[in-house]
């Protein structure tokens, strides 16, 4: 007898806080970190006989994110009051898009072992945030407001997702995107993108949805794999008992890697929603949405596959690559100086010293002082032989910490390539008479040794020896001697 055998589905429910300098209906400072309550005011306090005005920056990076996905920008939204109680809410009702969201359709791009597809997105909405509860040591509870009013989008997935790894490659892929456009910071630690998690299972064949868990707020692209993970085989036990899965929200327990019973779901009636009187509905001049479609240009996954077919670049460097899109602008910025022959080698600079630098340093591109044109310039001197291997890495170090042009840290240092065969000469001499048992072997045949004495003269160079003129130096010494 064999057990049945179930499918996954999952839709996800993603909050992205939106890179404005001010909040979403007033102008107060939209900061995470700084001392609670240091960035509020009668508004997003919801005193009473406070206004709210719609912040624009905040419908352009809506507009954007939702133009990036492809989805149908609405002419015309309105926003909603979303009613509920809670001590971080102060208004009592939260300012959100419900029956006539901002944007529908779309769809988020996702790879999987090598494999593009699309996930649909239902919808994406604007609202606003809410405080933050803190709970003291002290036993007593107190309310951080910095966060209420900070501009969101909700983005909406149809349930199309078969796996954690899918939802996993979804959540990556949109973050990088709302990144690459400076929609988001995508920084889910602090909370600037919270994930609700929709799982549910079917037996394998059946077209009707299965009743669904929502586990609210889960903080790292990890997380949302354990989540589903714990869910499935959760749902699964109940099911083999007979016992029907319960629709309800739930928590994600990281310490225990389990999700935690929260509360039943909420319908949409609890929240009794209704119009916001006191905002006029959000029309869009087509103008305005041109001007935003214009700051929409080609996204990380196209860009990766043009690099591959323009530079002949591997899948994986081109992703690398395009993952940030500071890296990607200075990587092209750096092969249109070089020549996008040198592409590759360009490539191999930016994966194997310029990320490997950032990571350590823990610093944005923006702060290096290495640009585009000083590595392509130091990428045309090694390709053109003008500097050894080993001493375009001192150039490069030296170019790293100070923005020196190669071309000047080269002479400064005495770097330029030895080539000519007087000093070569003398320099395998040296590495001859240094080690006459190896050159006893290498006499008699041993090729091997033809390397080692490659190294030897390459270090009485200073590393600045020629590789070609040495290796035929080498030769040429042994035969005429
Ligand atoms: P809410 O959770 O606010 O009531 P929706 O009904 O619109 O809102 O559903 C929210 C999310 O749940 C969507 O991402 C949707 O794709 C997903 N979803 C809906 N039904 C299921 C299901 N049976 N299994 C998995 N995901 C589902
Ligand atoms: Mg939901
Ligand atoms: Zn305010």
């Amino acid at each position: 007898m064999s057990a049945v055998e179930y499918e996954v589905v999952i839709g996800l429910e993603v909050h992205a806080q939106l890179l404005t300098e001010s909040k979403a209906f007033c102008a107060c400072a939209n900061r995470y970190g700084d001392p609670p309550n240091t960035h509020v005011c009668p508004v997003c306090l919801g005193l009473p006989g406070s206004l709210p005005v719609l912040n624009a920056g905040a419908v352009e990076r809506a507009v954007r994110a939702a133009l990036a996905f492809g989805c149908e920008v609405h002419r015309e939204s309105v926003f909603a009051r979303k009613n509920y109680f809670y001590p971080d809410l102060p208004k009592g009702y939260q300012i959100s898009q419900y029956e006539r969201p901002l944007a529908t359709g779309g769809a988020v791009p996702i790879e999987v072992q090598g494999e593009v597809r699309a996930v649909r997105l239902t919808r994406i909405h604007m609202e606003e945030d809410a405080g933050k509860n803190l709970h003291g040591a002290d036993g007593l509870s107190r309310v951080d407001f910095n966060r209420a009013g900070t501009p969101l989008v909700e983005i909406v997935s149809e349930p199309d997702m078969r796996s954690a790894e899918e939802a996993m490659a979804y959540l990556r892929s949109l973050r990088q995107v709302l990144r690459w456009l400076d929609v988001c910071d995508g920084n889910m630690e602090e909370g600037s993108l919270r994930c609700d998690i929709n799982v549910s299972i079917r037996p394998r064949g059946e077209s009707r949805l299965g009743t669904r868990a929502e586990v609210k707020n889960v903080n790292s692209i990890r997380f949302v794999g354990k989540t589903i993970q714990f869910e499935v085989e959760r749902q699964a036990a109940l099911l083999a008992r007979g016992e029907g899965v319960r629709q309800e929200t739930r928590t994600f327990d990281s310490a225990k890697g389990e999700t935690v019973f929260m509360r039943a779901k909420e319908k949409a009636d609890d929240y009794r929603y209704f119009p916001e009187p006191d905002l006029p509905p959000l029309r869009l001049e087509e103008a305005f949405v041109g001007r935003v479609a214009e700051t929409v240009r080609e996204l990380p996954l196209a860009m990766a596959r043009r690099l591959q077919e323009e530079l002949g670049l591997s899948p994986y460097d081109a992703g690398v690559l395009t993952a940030e899109r500071d890296v990607a602008a200075f990587f092209s910025a750096a092969v249109q100086a070089a020549g996008p022959a040198r592409a590759k080698k360009v490539a191999n600079w930016m994966m194997g010293e310029v990320l490997r630098r950032l990571n350590e340093e823990g610093r944005p591109l923006s702060e290096a002082k290495m640009t585009p044109p000083l590595l392509a310039e130091l990428v045309v001197l090694a390709d053109g032989g003008q500097v050894t291997g080993p001493a375009a890495k001192r150039v490069f170090d030296e170019v790293w910490k100070g923005g020196e042009r190669p071309e000047a840290v080269l002479d400064r240092l005495g770097l330029r390539p030895v080539s000519d065969d007087a000093a070569i000469d003398a320099a395998i001499r040296a590495a001859f008479a240094r080690h006459p048992e190896e050159l006893a072997r290498l006499r008699g045949g041993e090729e091997k040794l033809l390397g080692f004495f490659m190294g030897q003269a390459m270090r009485e160079t200073r590393g600045k020896g020629d590789p070609k003129t040495l290796n035929a130096r080498i030769r040429a010494l042994l035969a005429g001697d």
